[in-house]
């Protein structure tokens, strides 16, 4: 028997969540690799599930949680072996296929990358999808040819997982951050995160004229709807925009006056199906370049229990960083 978070569709549409114990045989049959789950973690995406606020989730019942660093404990698969330690991002893993906020899980091991050796699997549940996504944001800036010498880099949702952990990578780049945040209390924070100037997200999240002051030479937006449209519409030309999220909404209130006249990119980051070759480039980068001790400071440890309480907080955008799961805990 093992313990997880199992959640089940009520008659009336709701979710229910509870923590419970399951045997081996619960677990879904197609997957070649049986692991042992250490850490986890809460993205926006896993407290959607969890509260059934929107609809993640496409089986039931569903063991939620897209992210997962441990051990495999058995192994059908060639590339992988009992021992072998793993981190598992997204492939639709607690949506379709059980996932990781448990401590036990049978997955493919097409899905799975080693962990490099400079972190643990608790720090890579740290990083965790949010920090993985942030990385993907980053190296696309790099790639559409923006360097720390175009201009300012606006990061949106900055006090969240994704914009948290943006700032501590475009800033250990050398570049000039500037962040975005409803939460203004927490200006020092992000400026210990490596922010060079922190802006209130009202200036940005309001309905915006089509073009407006060039400002940004790049930017990494977790927010999308007015803020992304304004973001858009702010950016210099020949800027490169990275969209990720939609924590204010899935709208994209725009016009195509930034792309005809200014030559703004607007790059798509979609970190659930990006291929292997990118994720290993991604998680190397941040094995190498993330400052730990900053990591450390935006990160809460909690138990499996804990995950029900806290992914209303996720949902309703008030913490700070990022929330590790210890589902031994
Ligand atoms: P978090 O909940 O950690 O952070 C989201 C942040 O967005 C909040 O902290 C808040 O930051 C801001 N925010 C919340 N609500 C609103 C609102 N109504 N209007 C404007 N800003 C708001 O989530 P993550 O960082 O983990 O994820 C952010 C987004 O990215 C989500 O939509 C998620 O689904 C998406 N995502 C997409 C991925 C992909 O592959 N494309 C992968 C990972 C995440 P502040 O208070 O500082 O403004």
């Amino acid at each position: 028997m093992f313990s997880a978070i199992l959640l089940n569709k009520n008659a009336d549409g709701t979710t229910d969540a509870q923590v419970v114990q399951l045997e081996d045989v619960q677990l879904p049959s197609d997957g070649d690799v049986v692991v042992r789950i250490d850490y986890s973690t809460i993205n926006y995406k896993d407290a959607l599930a969890v509260t059934g606020k929107s609809p993640v989730v496409r089986k039931w019942p569903m063991v939620p949680g897209i992210d997962g660093a441990g051990e495999v404990l058995a192994s059908s698969h060639a590339d992988w072996k009992t021992g072998d330690q793993f981190i598992l991002n997204g492939y639709g893993v607690g949506e379709a296929h059980m996932g990781c906020l448990a401590q036990r899980a049978r997955l493919k091991g097409d899905w799975l990358i080693p962990r490099p050796l400079a972190i643990s699997a608790r720090t890579a549940m740290a990083i965790g999808t949010a920090g993985y996504t942030a990385m993907l944001c980053a190296m696309a800036l790099e790639e559409q040819g923006v360097t720390k010498e175009s201009g300012d880099i606006l990061v949106t949702g900055a006090s969240g997982g994704v914009g948290s952990i943006a700032i501590v990578i475009l800033s250990a780049w050398g570049y000039r951050v500037v962040a975005s945040t409803g939460k203004l209390s927490e200006t020092g924070y992000l400026k210990s995160l490596g922010a060079a100037e922190v802006i209130d997200r009202n200036e940005l999240s309001a309905p915006g004229k089509p073009l407006q002051k060039e400002r940004w030479a790049g930017v990494v937006d977790s927010v999308g709807s007015h803020m992304l449209a304004n973001a858009v519409a702010q950016t210099r030309c020949g800027g490169t925009v990275t969209a990720c999220g939609l924590a204010q909404g899935m709208d994209f209130p725009s016009t195509v006056a930034p792309f005809i006249l200014r030559g703004v990119k607007l790059i798509g980051i979609d970190s659930v199906m990006a291929p292997r070759a990118k994720r290993l480039a991604a998680w190397d980068h941040l094995a190498r370049d993330i400052d730990m001790e900053k990591l450390s400071t935006i990160t809460q440890g909690i138990s499996l229990a804990d995950v029900l309480l806290r992914a209303p907080d996720v949902i309703a955008g008030k913490i700070r960083g990022r929330l590790v799961v210890d589902v031994n805990a």
